[in-house]
């Protein structure tokens, strides 16, 4: 038989231990350890991915110091209950047959709290913090912390420890001449600024003994001005790796930097020509990151030789279970990260506990149970959007029998528009995996089905996920021919002119208005300044975006900046995108009316003087402006008693609440509402 993704699933030989494959779980800063009870619900979720394969876990970061932990009061190693906490984690890994490492960093000037410490008192552009500029007493401090941290580590079961030299932290500060301004034998040339990594991992090696995992997270591109350069990333490759290191794993940029590493722009696989380049420099294996989601993209990095193992970790979150399902050779059933965010990183920079979209499960392991039903029922589910298709699923994975209405063709509902978007393609995955589980748990999908009250007797239970109608505003020339709504132009192909108004700046119209500018053939790299022969200082060049395909003027009504409720972590890049596309913003506009001459308006004069009146000469306008719930069904149900006890129906996703509709609320709802059913 034919090993499915043979490099991926071969066993990596780090000379005192063997690990089973080639996939690392990327360290991913939960929450959970902060939390009362956190250990216990980390135990599971670190618990339940070792059941579902992966080689070797790396934790979330856990700070050498007070001042070096994320934030204040931040995940700590340092006293007998700490150790006997992590105990918790480390035992549970170990039961299930899996190996785990600590993650060690210390934030630098990034830490959220006022005694931020740097190498030089310099702010960073995305912390309101003035970092005290370490003595060399305090270095020599800092440097024992890692060390007695590591060996902590040890004693608390760990198998080793990662310790995280990138993203611009505060190891990174110190490379970096930027952000070293230091004249003393930590500053300068590079030998010294390079001094603190290699001294750290010499010490942790030190301390930790021969037999332990000693992984550095190196920079290898910064992707900040006055980053380090390809020669200076390879002399500190060799430096760490001659200190003791067992493992390189890569970072790619620092948090401050202005060009995306993580999100669904990038392309699958996107950073690993990078580590490619420190390939015959050094020994030791290397590692490969960021946006590697799915086998064959982890298969495809190792068998061009980029790197010897891969890190998933968004990945995982989503599903656990990703690397026996490709042992399995069952890849379409993996239920895939699309880079959104917006349940991991958007909840960790808010302070949340980190989970997923697709998977609401992630983080709450031990409190969003899904075991199979007491009491199977017969259950009718109206509409399969992101709300219905969980729920359907969910349901039939539990025992209950589940027939699934659809108006259309297809499922997939709103996710059907997010796919057309460009960087967004990643929405078909889930469409793809909801389609999978459907079919192989026997769930009937009757598609090209309007269900009425006729199609919903005989259930158990009715579950209505019939999603939303987008809303049409009361502007005077709204029915005008030149109006389209957005559904008009993303699902049905609706032509569109070349000067645009798109009306409301939320999620979609952000969307459309990318939709709209996009020129095709766009290349990543070049529209953000990325220097892919990394013969330039961070790996940065000049921006090229491509021309855009369109005029687009985006509005609102309310004043302010546009895209303020956009994700935490991706608002940027959105706000970015349609910048380099020329996209002109009014905010704080009043619509008069729509007519031949285009859309006239009111809005405020320059620096807050008085409202202009003005014609905007578009050909076409797009109205995003949010969404009504559908419940013409519901309340259908309602009037011919249906909902008398007898028949409990429930409504979810945005036929309940569409204001706020978002799939990650509604695959929440759906998971939740299987859960209760007990
Ligand atoms: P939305 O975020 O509520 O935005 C609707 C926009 O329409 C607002 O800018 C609003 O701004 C305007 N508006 C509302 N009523 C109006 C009216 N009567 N007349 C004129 N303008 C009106 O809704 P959405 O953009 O349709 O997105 C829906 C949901 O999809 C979002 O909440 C989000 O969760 C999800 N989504 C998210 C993303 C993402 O990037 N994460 C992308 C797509 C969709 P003013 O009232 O100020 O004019
Ligand atoms: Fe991936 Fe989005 Fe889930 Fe985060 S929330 S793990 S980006 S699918």
């Amino acid at each position: 038989m034919t090993v499915p993704y043979p490099r991926l699933l071969a066993p990596l030989d780090l000379g005192f231990t063997t690990l089973p494959n080639r996939v690392l779980m990327g360290s991913m800063h939960t929450g959970l350890e902060e939390l009362p009870g956190g250990f216990e619900r980390l135990a599971e979720f670190y618990a339940e991915r070792v059941r579902g394969g992966v080689g070797l876990i790396v934790t979330g970061g856990v700070g050498p110091s007070p001042e070096g932990a994320t934030r204040a009061g931040g995940a700590l190693l340092r006293t007998p209950e700490e150790v006997a906490r992590h105990r918790v984690v480390t035992g549970a890994v170990h039961a299930e047959g899996g190996r785990i490492a600590l993650q060690i960093l210390h934030s630098g000037r990034y830490a959220k709290a006022p005694a931020a410490v740097a190498p030089s008192s310099l702010r960073a552009p995305i912390s309101p913090v003035v970092p005290h500029e370490l003595t060399a007493e305090e270095i020599e401090r800092t440097i024992e912390d890692f060390a007695r941290t590591a060996a902590l580590a040890r004693e608390a079961g760990y198998d080793g420890v990662e310790i995280m030299g990138s993203e611009g932290y505060l190891i990174n500060e110190f490379v970096a001449a930027e952000t070293n301004h230091r004249t003393d034998e930590w500053g300068g040339c590079y030998p010294n600024r390079m001094r603190l990594p290699v001294e750290i991992v010499r010490r942790v090696r030190e301390r930790t003994g021969p037999d332990f995992v000693l992984i550095y997270r190196l920079s290898m591109l910064d992707l900040v001005p006055g980053g380090s350069t390809l020669e200076e990333v390879v002399a500190l490759a060799r430096a760490v790796e001659a200190a003791g290191a067992t493992l390189l794993n890569t970072g790619i940029g620092w948090h401050e930097a202005r060009i995306p590493t993580i999100a669904t722009v990038v392309p699958r696989g996107g950073f690993s020509w990078v580590t490619r380049r420190l390939k015959g420099e050094v020994g030791i294996p290397l590692v490969a990151v960021n946006r590697i989601n799915t086998p064959e993209t982890a298969e495809r990095i190792l068998a061009d030789g980029d790197a010897d193992m891969v890190s998933l970790a968004r990945p995982l979150l989503a599903d656990p279970d990703f690397v026996v399902k490709a042992a399995r050779g069952r890849a379409d059933t993996i239920n895939t990260c699309i880079a959104c965010n917006q349940a991991c990183l958007d909840h960790t920079f808010a302070g949340r506990t980190a989970s997923c979209l697709v998977n609401p499960r992630a983080g709450h392991e031990t409190l969003l149970r899904l075991g199979p039903t007491r009491r199977a029922e017969r259950i009718g589910v109206v509409g399969a959007g992101p709300a219905g298709l969980a729920f359907a699923v969910g349901a039939a994975e539990a025992g209950h029998a589940v027939t699934l209405f659809e108006a259309a063709d297809r499922i997939g509902g709103q996710f059907l528009m997010a796919l057309r978007i460009p960087g967004k393609e990643e929405y078909a995955e889930t469409l793809r995996y909801y389609g999978v589980r459907l079919a192989e748990l026997g769930v009937e999908v009757r598609l090209g089905t309007e269900a009425g009250p006729g199609h919903l007797r005989g259930f158990d239970r009715l579950v209505l996920a019939t999603g939303v109608e987008p809303r049409v505003p009361a502007i005077e020339g709204v029915e005008h021919p030149s109006v389209v709504g957005y559904r008009d132009v993303l699902q049905h192909g609706a032509p569109v002119g070349r000067r645009v108004a798109v009306l409301g700046a939320g999620g979609i119209g952000f969307d459309v208005a990318e939709f709209l500018l996009h020129s095709a053939g766009t290349d990543f790299y070049r529209a953000w300044g990325v220097d892919t022969t990394l013969s330039a200082r961070g790996g940065l060049v000049e921006p090229r975006p491509g021309r855009p395909a369109r005029e687009v003027t985006l509005l609102q009504r309310s004043p302010g900046k546009l895209g303020a409720g956009l994700g935490r972590t991706t608002g940027w890049i959105h706000r970015t995108s349609l910048r380099a596309g020329g996209v002109r913003t009014l905010s704080g506009v009043v619509y008069r009316r729509i007519d031949d001459d285009g859309l006239h308006l009111t809005a405020p004069g320059p620096d807050g003087t008085e409202p202009v009146e003005q014609v905007l000469p578009v050909d076409t306008v797009v109205l995003c402006t949010g969404q009504e719930p559908l419940r013409r069904l519901h309340d259908t149900l309602l009037g011919t008693g249906h909902d008398t006890g007898a028949v409990p129906v429930h409504l979810i996703g945005g036929a309940d609440v569409a204001a706020e509709l978002d799939a990650k609320r509604a695959i929440r709802q759906a998971t939740e509402l299987v859960a209760a059913l007990g």
